[in-house]
């Protein structure tokens, strides 16, 4: 598929992903810098660029964090190229330091963030809504509906932003992102540019009032061309009484309720907006002008619904604006077609009633919990952990600790069984929340838990803060050698780049120890009583202290293993020793450990387990033995 990223085809149309779509639209757009840091929903973007950046004659970089992806961006775009860098929503929480000036500072080439936003937090920690980012920021913003309308905005967010001189946002849900639909190519630029800085002008927000002066004079000159945006559409025959103003992916789904509803063409109107900010006035006024009743149909916050309103206020016109604040749909969550056909049907007052659906009453479903990958090193650090507090302080390591937990795949550990974490905020919060913790005089250990992606991504301040005051906290950096939540993007880390060139590695043990923290040990993750020594040791050394737990994520181990001719053979369980305390199970939670009720002992699933050799250890009969797999790495 990434092939199709570079096919030479105007015309042609190619079955591509959301994600793709937006990579393809940044080689149409002659896109020459791209950088990220992954995210889900947001990753595919940055992997497909990587992939064919060479080829394309591109360069394209993951960042170690998305504010130094946006600067990256932002100077390709102020010597005068096009450029990108796209992240998840939050992610433009650490990228708006730069963001907030960049604005006011301008850009001489195209630039265009793309913001993966999460209604629904299905991979997130939060629901934000990033229009209002754009907003915040006051840089226009697109919202495609159809990965043909997210290869394309690319291009439009370029063009736009190269007139206005302003980064130009572009909005995407994690259903566009991760559809995939039918795209019509364009054509591919035959010339790349060569940088060209204007030494003459200082690119920067100072004197701000001047400056945010300029910033709304280039909002402005480009009013009539987000009118024309042609993602921006009006559907109606005439005789409507509603109007639907549907946003993004809800125009997708407003479609889906009118065909639902089995309604006559004349019955609603549509307003399909693209631009959700700054909203193309002239097109939305004659709209809200036409209808008694409007529908909005938007994901994320009431943000269309608000600014309608005003408008209208303005417009001097009273119609009737219904939607989320108005409890047709949801404030929370994401939309779909189902919540979108209920809120339309009363709004015209039809008796709807969702669909049953019937399922078989005899199924029994196995219960699941949410759980991490078998052989995971984070299940032994965990467990290491909870063994050194409860030693150490000799009692429940739920109370007699505080264990502050960070971003990544062991967020997990946030939930029932694992209940590792006392504080789970965002990137590197681990280690600041721990410094806090550790200068209120609480008297117990403070650990804070986080991957060595996170670290590079925002862990080293707070590290750095706790050097320099003296905080007492014990940092636990589960390095799995890739960045694994998001689908093993490398870092720092690792000892390759986006575009698969060879870079140097750096170690975290290397960074704690240049910042001078007293206490710096690296402890194979899989040698679990080692591990539970080492952390008994830094909690009882006063001051800073790191561990560095290391040991490849498992699901690539896997993969090493069988490429090195390593077979994987689980350790077996002597079910004359096993006494079934279940103590394997309920401590260590690796899922490839099972229960067999009927000779109440435990069991290994061969499908599942890696060959870590960690249950081993902990069986406090000695019943578990032998094994190979990823321990013999
Ligand atoms: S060896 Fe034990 S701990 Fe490791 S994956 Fe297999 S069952 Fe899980
Ligand atoms: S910890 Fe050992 S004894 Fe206890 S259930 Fe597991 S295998 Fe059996």
């Amino acid at each position: 598929m990434l092939r199709e990223l570079l096919l030479d085809a105007p015309g042609k149309k190619v079955l591509l992903l959301g994600n793709e779509a937006f990579a393809r639209g940044a080689l149409e757009a002659n896109v020459q810098v791209a950088a990220a840091y992954p995210g889900t929903p947001s990753s595919e973007i940055m992997e497909a660029l990587a992939a064919v950046a060479e080829e394309a004659g591109i360069y394209a970089e993951w960042s170690i964090n998305e504010k130094v992806a946006f600067e990256v961006a932002y100077a390709a775009a102020v010597a005068g190229l096009r450029s990108l860098c796209s992240m998840k929503h939050v992610g433009v929480n650490v990228a708006s330091d730069a963001l907030m000036v960049a604005n006011y500072a301008g850009v001489e080439g195209g630039m265009v963030i793309i913001s993966a936003d999460d209604p629904a937090g299905h991979s997130s920690q939060n629901e934000q809504d990033n229009r209002m980012f754009a907003k915040f920021a006051e840089i226009p913003c697109l919202e495609p509906a159809t990965p043909q309308e997210a290869k394309d905005s690319v291009v439009i967010a370029c063009e736009l932003s190269e007139k206005c001189k302003l980064p130009v946002m572009v909005r995407s849900l994690t259903r566009l992102s991760h559809v995939r639909g039918d795209v019509e190519l364009g054509p591919l630029p035959k010339e790349k540019k060569r940088p060209n800085l204007r030494r003459d002008i200082t690119y920067t927000g100072f004197p701000a009032p001047d400056h945010h002066k300029l910033l709304h004079d280039r909002l402005m000159n480009i009013e009539e061309d987000l009118e024309r945006v042609p993602f921006n559409k009006v559907e109606a025959k005439g005789g409507e009484k509603v109007g639907i103003v549907a946003c993004g992916v809800g125009y997708n789904y407003a479609k889906e309720a009118i065909k639902l509803l089995k309604l006559r063409e004349d019955d609603v109107a549509i307003l399909k907006l693209g631009v959700p900010y700054p909203l193309p006035k002239k097109l939305v006024s004659s709209f809200l002008r036409s209808y008694d009743r409007i529908y909005v149909v938007e994901d994320g916050f009431p943000f269309m619904e608000e600014q309608l309103k005003i408008l209208c206020y303005d417009l001097q016109i009273r119609p009737t604006i219904l939607g989320k604040l108005t409890g047709h749909l949801p404030m929370e969550g994401e939309i779909d077609p189902e919540k979108v056909v209920v809120g339309l049907a009363r709004v015209l007052g039809i008796d709807y009633k969702v669909p049953e659906i019937k399922v078989r009453g005899d199924i029994e479903l196995p219960r699941r919990t949410l759980s991490m990958c078998a052989g995971c090193a984070h299940l032994a650090t965990f467990y290491a952990i909870k063994q050194a507090v409860r030693r150490e302080m000799k009692g429940d390591p739920r109370k007699t600790s505080i264990v502050c937990g960070d971003i990544g795949c062991y967020g997990l550990g946030l939930f029932h069984p694992y209940n590792m974490f006392n504080t789970h905020i965002c990137m590197g919060a681990s280690i600041g929340c721990a410094n806090g913790f550790a200068q209120t005089g609480i008297n117990q250990p403070v650990i804070a838990y986080l991957g060595e992606s996170t670290f590079f991504h925002a862990g080293m301040p707070p590290l750095l803060n706790a050097v320099y005051n003296g905080a007492n906290v014990k940092v636990v950096v589960q390095d799995n050698i890739t960045t694994a939540m998001t689908g093993h993007q490398p870092n720092p880390a690792v000892g390759y780049t986006a575009m698969g060139k060879p870079a140097p590695i750096v170690l975290v043990e290397d960074v704690a120890k240049a910042f001078k923290v007293p206490f710096v040990r690296v402890v194979d993750a899989y040698k679990v009583d080692e591990l539970i020594e080492t952390i008994r040791e830094a909690i009882r050394t006063p001051g800073p202290a790191m561990i560095v737990a290391r040991r490849l994520c498992a699901e690539l181990a896997r993969r090493q293993a069988r490429r090195k001719g390593i077979q994987i053979v689980p350790p077996t369980i002597d079910k004359m020793k096993c006494n079934g305390c279940k103590y394997c199970i309920t401590q260590l939670l690796c899922p490839a450990l099972i229960w067999r009720e009927e000779e109440r002992k435990a069991d290994i699933d061969p499908l599942l387990c890696v060959g870590c050799r960690v249950c081993n250890q902990i069986c406090p009969q000695k019943a578990i033995t032998g094994g190979n797999g990823v321990a013999d790495l």
